[in-house]
């Protein structure tokens, strides 16, 4: 008797520059193209995969993840992207694991207290226990060895020698936060948020609806400030790719 087909993993980045290096490790991934969005079907470390670029935000993330589970059958989720760092000591080239998300643009009040996303009964989900172990394993392990997936000169500019991974909150909103006043004004609002970005919440939110587990790890691409657009293009591409390819790659290769 043959074993029944795995179900795929879902891998998901939002930006084109993130998702690259997983497609090029992916031997033989078909393209199939639904609402707008291109579904690479295919098979990494002898894992059935189906990866998709989201686009930006948090509509855009929640149809995609919508997709990959009613159309492809996904049975996790597995976000990687990059996020700006809010929480003290997040530093850029830092890597965050999110533990639960909250939608900081999230506001219903008086109706429903600020962040509660109504109905629901709550402002924050959380992510996958297990998935998150083993992703924080994965990560642990590459961030233990920087300079084997970045080049020399991109671990100088951006001070990779001491990166760490923290665990935590994540704030997500239809805002790329980058003025030191917005920050400020998020920390103060939510101040156990580690990072923010635009669309971990929602993906979120679609999983718990589904059952679907689901996790997300971000690079700290920038501090959420005034030179939040600093070199950006070039951190994902030098810094933030690598990191999501080899911490997916490290992690389904313990899959079981
Ligand atoms: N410069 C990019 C736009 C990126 S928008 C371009 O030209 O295409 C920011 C993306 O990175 C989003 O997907 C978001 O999830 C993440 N992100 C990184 N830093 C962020 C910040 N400071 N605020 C909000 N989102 C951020």
């Amino acid at each position: 008797m043959t074993a029944p087909a795995k179900a795929p993993i879902g891998l998901m980045s939002a930006m084109h520059e993130e998702l690259a290096l997983v497609l090029q490790a992916m031997p033989d991934e078909q393209r199939v193209r639904v609402g707008g969005r291109d579904f690479w079907q295919g098979h990494w470390q002898g894992w059935p995969v189906v990866a998709v670029l989201s686009r930006i935000g948090k509509v855009a993330a929640a149809t995609t993840a919508t997709a990959l589970i009613e159309r492809f059958g996904v049975d996790r989720i597995v976000f990687t992207g990059v996020a700006g760092g809010i929480g003290p000591g997040v530093r850029v080239g830092d890597v965050v694991l999110a533990s639960h998300f909250v939608q900081h643009d999230m506001d219903a009040s008086p109706l429903f207290p600020r962040h509660e996303v109504p109905l629901y009964g709550r402002s924050r989900f959380v992510t996958d226990a297990d998935l998150s172990a083993g992703l924080a394993r994965a990560a642990q392990a590459v961030l233990a060895q920087v300079s084997t997936h970045v080049g020399p000169a991109a671990m100088t500019e951006f001070g990779l020698h001491t990166s760490r991974l923290h665990t935590g909150l994540v704030a997500s909103g239809d805002r790329f936060v980058s003025t030191t006043a917005e920050s400020r004004a998020l920390q103060q609002a939510l101040p156990d948020a580690l990072a923010v970005e635009m669309e971990g919440a929602a993906v979120a939110q679609v999983c718990a609806d589904y059952g679907v587990p689901f996790a997300a790890l971000r690079t700290i691409s920038d501090r959420a400030d005034d030179e939040a657009h600093a070199d950006f293009n070039r951190f994902i591409r030098d810094v933030a790719s690598r990191y999501s390819l080899a911490m997916l790659s490290a992690w389904l290769q313990k899959q079981q």
